[in-house]
């Protein structure tokens, strides 16, 4: 059986590509009665006869899943954010990190608009998120800074594109030459404002690798449990082995690793404190959920 990748759903259809070839096809009723949904990035086999439309006829199992846009098996996550204009704000980044991570997604931080900025102020606010493992690029689409890095981390992986709007992901999309590879119809698909009626999704062949559709985070609400919220941290998830209590918040908790690492400056004293205030708002959510 031939084996591929679901690349784009559309109508009914499923368009699988393998061996560079796009497959137009159909899902084996077998998915419907066991209400299996087949997913844009899903890895199957298919059976395909010349001259009509395939079938789907098992998934592997998945690495992740995104719920908006439904995309599955995502390697990571470009997290646009600007220099200036907007101002970068590093709680809103941490915000933003925790719903990446929470899905199990590599986030890869890319600040934009540096023609705009002081290099050095910038750098040393970006420093603390470098230093607790996250990779960090330096781009600007108007003086073409960072592009090739940004095609190398594109390259041969499933990203999707993120952040608020008015910090440049489609300027960053447009000065990568993307023109040589999709449309400009396609890029407004990939950014999620396609004024298409029907909503389709579909990941753009980019330098050997995908890019999908923006996330679209309905709100930055954190609704996770507590103690996931302290798991989409992956340095705390880490150290949270040395904790003394399993399940540890690293709050009031005694002989909490994280807390230990946060005076000896291992990890930043800023991305601790967002967390506890993180921390707290998922608690009040909690409560005003179950009262
Ligand atoms: P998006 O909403 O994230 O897709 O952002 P856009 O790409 O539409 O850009 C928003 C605004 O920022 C536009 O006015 C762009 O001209 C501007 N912009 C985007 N990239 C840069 C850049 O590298 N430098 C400067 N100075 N402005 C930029
Ligand atoms: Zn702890």
């Amino acid at each position: 059986m031939p084996k591929g990748r679901i690349i784009k759903a559309l109508s009914g259809f499923y368009y699988v590509e393998s061996d560079n070839q796009i497959y137009q096809c159909k899902a084996r009723g077998k998915f419907r009665k066991r209400d299996q949904k087949l997913l844009v990035g899903d890895f199957c086999e298919f059976s395909y006869e010349e001259g009509s439309d395939g079938y789907i006829l098992s998934l592997s199992s998945r690495k992740n899943e995104l719920v908006r846009p439904p995309i599955c098996n995502v390697d990571q996550a470009l997290l646009v954010f600007s220099a200036k204009e907007p101002d970068f704000s590093s709680i809103l980044l941490d915000r933003f990190l925790i719903m990446i991570e929470a899905f199990d997604i590599d986030p890869i931080i890319c600040v934009s608009k540096m023609d705009l900025s002081q290099k050095d102020e910038i750098e040393n606010q970006l420093r603390p998120y470098q230093k607790a493992g996250y990779k960090v690029i330096y781009v600007s689409s108007k003086d073409k800074i960072g592009l090739e890095e940004v095609k190398k981390i594109l390259k041969d992986k499933v990203t999707v594109i993120t952040g608020q709007s008015g910090v440049g992901k489609s300027s960053l999309l447009n000065a990568l030459d993307i023109h040589l590879n999709i449309d400009t119809n396609q890029i407004s698909k990939a950014l999620g404002r396609g004024k298409h009626t029907t909503r389709h999704v579909e990941l753009i062949k980019m330098y050997g690798g995908y890019v999908g559709d923006t996330p679209g985070f309905s709100s930055l609400e954190l609704t996770q449990e507590p103690l996931e919220l302290a798991k989409a941290y992956h340095d705390f998830r880490e150290l949270s082995h040395s904790c003394k209590f399993r399940g540890c918040l690293h709050d009031s908790e005694p002989y909490c690793a994280v807390k230990e690492a946060v005076e000896v400056g291992k990890i930043s004293k800023e991305r601790y404190d967002h967390y506890l205030m993180f921390l707290k708002e998922v608690k009040e959510n909690k409560e005003k959920k179950y009262g």
